[in-house]
């Protein structure tokens, strides 16, 4: 097995912002030229998550609203005694939705529907920069 890596970098504003990096990962899959391969992909932080989602302007706040209904931000958390940080919701959230996204890579093609895209989602506080890994495994 080959392991190709690379990395890029993002600027988000943070509070849930959704991030489509679809065509990074792309960009990324692609250039090697390779046929068959697993694509994964990583966000290091425990305040941010990849995950896929349709990008429309309704799921973009539905998102928000939902993950807001179950990890309140407003909420006291226990982590606040720790860091007095005020993001222990940011923890749970990227706890919840996990730091990596994987799709096959198939004759060529990312396995993506239609209206998949994959997202970085920054739970944090505050604006971040992100740094991004993806691995090309065939
Ligand atoms: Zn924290």
């Amino acid at each position: 097995m080959t392991v190709r890596n690379s990395k890029f970098q993002i600027n988000t504003r943070g509070f849930t912002d959704i991030i489509d990096i679809t065509q990074k990962v792309k960009n990324e899959a692609y250039r090697h030229n390779i046929k068959d391969a697993i694509v994964h992909v990583y966000v290091a932080g425990s305040t941010a998550s990849i995950t896929a989602i349709e990008y429309e302007p309704g799921l973009l706040k539905d998102f928000p609203d939902v993950l807001n209904k179950i990890v309140p931000m407003e909420e006291e958390y226990h982590h606040d005694d720790t860091w007095h940080d005020g993001n222990g919701y940011a923890h749970i959230r990227a706890a919840m939705i996990g730091n990596s996204f994987s799709v096959p890579l198939v004759d060529g093609a990312l396995q993506l529907g239609t209206w998949q895209q994959i997202v970085l989602v920054d739970f944090d506080n505050k604006p971040r920069c992100r740094t991004i890994t993806v691995q090309v495994l065939d």
